[in-house]
């Protein structure tokens, strides 16, 4: 998007005194990073805001400085003067709120999801960006806004979550000039790293162990799959927050070019799609499945009532032929 309309987002931001930010549903660090990040931002250039989810921060998450000023109870809409909603690739994912949502005017949408679905006013959407965190980071600047130890603590965790720490192919000069200018800020990376990734309970470590004794291969190692039951969850005493990361195990195998885990939830079951290089569009099999996200991490739902064997004959059938094509 061009600087002219950055330019009107800006514009749209001083004129508002109260804003709602809000973000998708089940928010991860990049999702809730930016969240908590520029509603820090927005207090300090003296806006009033409410940052709106549908459920308080996962407790893997609440490190992140603010996660306590969440508000779960929609307010009064009609004191939002503008709605700013980050990280959202979809109007569906804003959850249970979405028409109330969608009824603040004007509506700033900031974005870097590839097949994002266009909804709000205002939007700033670059599906090339690593993170949304790098986008609030850029927006910051175009607001001349002082960025708090606070907001750059949550800017960097979503920009080091939504990367793999550096490692995924969205990763350019940019993310580490900005990544580094956030360091300059006084961020310490090691303990963000340390928030973020080592932060397993005992319960959580004995679920990953029944877990990945279920991985399956496929197509000679190029399909990996793994599956975590309600069974599970229960005999390991973890939480269904505790598989975040999990699908990094079987995607880190030498062969691996797309990895899947398929979860089942007490009234749904949700799969998370993760693949390597540019040839292997899980997003695009996610849409396919009334999901969505990036070309190389997807996911979506099934909520009618298949089985998990169902579920998985049909992801498998589908993404057999993305690996050998
Ligand atoms: P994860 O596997 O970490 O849950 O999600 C990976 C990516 O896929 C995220 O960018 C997320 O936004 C997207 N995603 C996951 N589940 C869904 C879904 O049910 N619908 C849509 N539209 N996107 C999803
Ligand atoms: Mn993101």
């Amino acid at each position: 998007m061009s600087a002219t309309y950055l330019n009107e987002i800006v514009k749209t931001i001083q004129k508002a005194e109260t804003i709602l930010v809000a973000t998708h549903i089940f928010p991860d660090p990049d999702a809730l990073g930016s969240q908590l990040g520029l509603s820090n931002i927005l207090e300090g250039l003296g806006k009033k805001v409410i940052r709106y989810s549908e459920e308080p921060a996962s407790y893997l998450y609440n490190f992140l400085p603010e996660s306590e000023k969440l508000v779960c109870e929609l307010p009064d809409l009609s004191q939002i003067d503008c709605a700013i909603v980050l990280d959202c690739g979809d109007c569906l994912r804003l959850g249970k709120a979405m028409e109330a949502l969608l009824t603040i005017h004007p509506m700033i949408v900031i974005d870097h999801h590839a097949g994002h679905q266009d909804f709000g006013d205002l939007r700033w959407v670059q599906s090339g960006r690593a993170s949304t965190g790098d986008m609030v980071y850029e927006l910051s600047k175009a607001l001349q806004a002082e960025i708090s130890l606070d907001a750059a603590h949550c800017l960097y965790a979503a920009i080091v979550a939504d990367t793999g720490s550096f490692k995924y192919s969205s990763t350019t000069a940019t993310t580490f000039t900005i990544a580094g200018a956030l360091v300059a800020r006084g961020v310490k990376p090691e303990e963000v790293a340390t928030r973020l990734f080592d932060n397993f309970t005992e319960s959580r470590l004995h679920l990953l162990q029944t877990v990945l004794a279920t991985l399956e291969l496929f197509a000679d190692g190029k399909l990996a799959m793994i599956t975590a039951t309600q069974e599970m969850f229960a005999r390991s005493g973890a939480a269904s927050d505790d598989t975040e990361s999990f699908i990094n195990y079987p995607r880190s195998l030498v062969s691996v070019k797309v990895a899947v885990f398929v979860k089942e939830k007490e009234d749904a079951i949700s799969i998370s799609m993760r693949s390597k290089g540019s040839q292997y569009d899980v997003a695009e099999i996610a849409r396919q499945l009334g999901g969505g996200g990036h070309r190389n991490a997807a996911g979506c739902k099934f909520c009618k009532g298949e089985t998990l064997a169902e579920v998985r004959e049909q992801i498998v059938a589908l993404l057999l032929p993305l690996v050998e094509g």
